[in-house]
């Protein structure tokens, strides 16, 4: 089996299946929620399913031909497409050529022809334009997937053309107990899902990318410059190599622990002596006034800024009052 579903996605997968078995699978789905639930996944998994020869337990099979194809990466039934890596994150009307292409030729293995969009809502208007005249005269056989994070922002005469997979965060103990199945002990479990706001495959690239030291190396810091023992400049000198963006999105993920940990206390390797320190010292209030200043610093974000200055203005929103 080389296709697992996460256990917060088997309704919407049972959904899907049904759908098939029912003879009743439409030419486009718009699988739509927030970030870091698996919606790609989701979509892989609708596509390995459609493009296996002889599914087993309504999974892709991962032996037949169509599943060692899509496997390779060479399926001529199966085509993805998104914004150019490195570029502006736009995603161009040349890449929904390429779709408009594949959707006039015949399915090689007798089977299912599936394109996947994501994200979704990063079309721009001739692409969206390019992509609709697909989906008013959809190809039999053909399935187009979309995947977005902001459904709103895609036009509506896309979107009304879609069946919906409208998918919310998974309830905390299903996505604490995916996590502590993967090897991780609950209080971190738990701490990681609040960094990510209880998103678990966001959890889980929080626990593959930092780890907990480099959030008890930031609380430590911050608590100093909270306490009055650091300046904001001292502060900010370990976080060079780190870099002003990634302190921003690290500093925006510690606020939402602290702010969950106003109204349920956190229990994880996280909350140590400066973590409590940190979290006793600032009000519901101040919290949310550094949310928004961390936002506008985002916002301000430019190449001209002197790095340093930028990693210091972000210390410094957390000096004493
Ligand atoms: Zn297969």
């Amino acid at each position: 089996m080389t296709d697992r579903v996460y256990p917060w996605l088997a309704e919407a997968w049972r959904r899907f299946n049904a759908a098939i078995a029912a003879s009743r699978l439409p030419h486009a789905l718009l699988i739509a929620g927030p970030a870091g639930i698996g919606k790609r996944a989701l979509a892989e998994a609708m596509a390995a399913r459609l493009l296996c020869l002889s599914p087993a337990e309504g999974l892709a099979c991962g032996q037949c031909r169509g599943c060692q194809l899509r496997i390779a990466g060479s399926h001529p039934d199966f085509l993805s497409i998104a914004p150019e890596e490195g570029g502006s994150g736009i995603l161009k009307i040349e890449a929904v050529r390429d779709l408009t292409a594949f959707s006039q030729l015949t399915s090689q293995y007798q089977g299912h022809r599936v394109a996947i969009v994501s994200p979704a809502e990063a079309m721009n208007r001739n692409a969206a334009n390019a992509l609709l005249k697909t989906l008013e005269e959809p190809p039999a056989e053909m399935v187009l997937i979309l995947v977005s994070d902001a459904p709103a922002r895609m036009p509506a005469t896309i979107r009304s053309r879609c069946q919906s997979y409208r998918l919310g965060m998974p309830a905390e103990n299903t996505a604490r107990d995916w996590l502590m199945s993967q090897g991780i002990g609950q209080g971190e479990a738990e701490t990681l899902l609040a960094l990510s706001g209880g998103a678990p495959l966001q959890a889980m690239a929080v626990h593959e990318q930092e780890g907990m030291a480099h959030w008890q190396a930031l609380v430590r810091d911050i608590a100093g410059v909270t306490g009055g023992q650091k300046s904001p400049v001292e502060a900010a000198a370990a976080w060079q190599e780190a870099g002003a963006t990634a302190v921003n999105q690290s500093m925006q993920r510690l606020l939402a622990l602290l702010m969950r940990h106003q109204y349920a206390p956190v229990n994880s390797a996280l909350a140590d002596q400066s973590f409590q320190k940190l979290a006793a010292g600032l009000s519901a209030g101040r919290l949310d006034r550094i949310q928004r200043s961390l936002t506008d610093l985002r916002a301000a974000a430019s190449p001209s800024l002197a790095k340093e200055l930028a990693l210091e203005a972000h210390f410094l929103l957390w000096s004493p009052a």
